[in-house]
């Protein structure tokens, strides 16, 4: 018996990510799949580059997307900087710090661990400190919005301190890019890592990267061998780079560029100021309609994502119970907690194209009617009422 076709379910998608995809990035996908040196294609290569440098802020030469999700952006930087024996400081504030832990120990480098509260910023002064005690250290690598717990790092302010004690930066940007405040180069952020399945409102698969002309150079000065063949960026970039010519390395996700292509268009018509603003303002609204449900933020409000909402669960709340009647009944997904912060916390992303009133409106619909469902004390209607005041004041 064959088996038939796959047709997914029509969700929405207001987790961690993939957050959901526009149509019309969804629409790119299905164009004709090209040869990955045809000239065409190579043209559209440097197309997504040059809007790579509009969404990443940076004139950065090396900036590129890795044929691979986030995580291989990460671990392109974490492999091409450092060497058996560098020492790295690594801020931890909630799940992904501590793969950056692991791609340091696997690449034969030593951690610093700088750790901070889960839900909080990383600390500058604990950063200052560590990289007193350890003048020896060469990087510091942090996460700009730590996906797990909804936290915003202050990424120009560790970026100083960083210099100023002579290190690199290695920052993830998974979860800020096209959603908050980015600046590469006027911050001074040398290898740069992020996704394309968070706030750009495309497929997950690919990985964006830019590498200042600093961290160039330590690449360039490496005396060990890169461990990885396939994230060496001195062959990755023969594919990527060289005018005119360029050579075999690996065959690009030529379909998934696409989607990567439209969605930088779509980031441009937008504009990125007005797209932090559109974060900003649907995360406000959010707000007002969780907090109307009686529920509590994770994070303290100046260290907050707007694009990642971590909720905290009231107790004896049964909350994968929700989670499944959410999908169930409304078709809508919401996160879980990750790690240390599992089963205490619900995610609620309002990612790129899913950041909009309608989706606002929905969540906070379906999680009332459920939570009510199960004799919780909400009186209905209020949550929509304050996202609703958020939206009539339009600010
Ligand atoms: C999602 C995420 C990653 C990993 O990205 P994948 O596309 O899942 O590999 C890394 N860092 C942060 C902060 C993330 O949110």
């Amino acid at each position: 018996m064959a088996t038939g076709s796959f047709y997914p379910p029509q969700r929405t998608l207001m987790g961690p990510g993939p957050s959901d995809v526009s149509p019309r990035v969804l629409g790119a996908m299905a164009r004709p799949t090209l040869g990955h040196l045809d000239p065409a294609f190579v043209g559209m290569m440097d197309e997504v580059k040059t809007m790579l440098r509009y969404a990443f802020r940076t004139t950065n030469q090396l900036t590129f997307p890795v044929s691979a999700p986030g995580s291989a952006g990460m671990e392109t930087c974490f492999v091409n900087l450092v060497e058996p024996g560098t020492k790295v400081i690594v801020c931890q504030n909630g799940v992904f710090g501590g793969r950056m832990k692991e791609n340091v120990l696997r690449y034969g480098g030593v951690p610093v661990m700088v750790e901070d509260t889960w839900g909080r910023a990383v600390d500058p002064q604990k950063v200052e400190d560590a990289l007193k005690a350890n003048p020896e250290a060469r990087i510091v690598a942090f996460v700009h919005a730590e996906t797990s717990t909804g936290a915003l790092s202050d990424a120009r302010l560790l970026a100083q301190i960083a210099h100023r004690h002579n290190c690199l930066t290695i920052v993830d940007t998974v979860t800020s890019l096209g959603g908050v405040e980015l600046k590469v180069d006027e911050w001074q952020l040398d290898a740069v890592y992020s996704g394309t399945q968070k706030c750009l409102s495309c497929v997950p698969g690919l990985s964006p990267v830019t590498l200042s002309a600093r961290a160039c150079d330590a690449i360039s000065a490496r005396k060990a061998r890169i461990q990885s063949w396939f994230l060496d960026l001195s062959l990755v970039m023969a594919y990527w780079a060289g005018d005119g010519k360029r050579s075999y390395h690996h065959t690009a996700p030529v379909n998934t560029l696409y989607a990567l292509h439209e969605a930088l268009v779509m980031l441009e018509e937008e504009g990125l100021e007005k797209t932090w603003t559109r974060h900003a303002y649907h995360h406000h609204a959010l707000r007002a309609g969780i907090e109307a449900l009686g529920l509590e933020f994770v994070v303290p409000e100046t260290e907050r994502l707007p694009q990642l909402n971590a909720i905290r669960i009231a107790p004896g709340v049964d909350e994968a119970n929700v989670r499944a009647r959410l999908l169930k009944e409304y078709q809508l997904e919401i996160g879980a907690g990750l790690g240390a912060m599992a089963g205490k916390v619900w995610r609620i992303g309002l990612m790129g194209y899913g950041c909009n009133e309608r989706n606002v409106l929905y969540c906070l619909g379906a999680l009332e009617d459920v939570l009510a469902s199960t004799g919780a004390p909400i009186q209905r209607g209020r949550a929509l009422d304050a996202a609703h005041a958020v939206f009539t004041r339009g600010s």
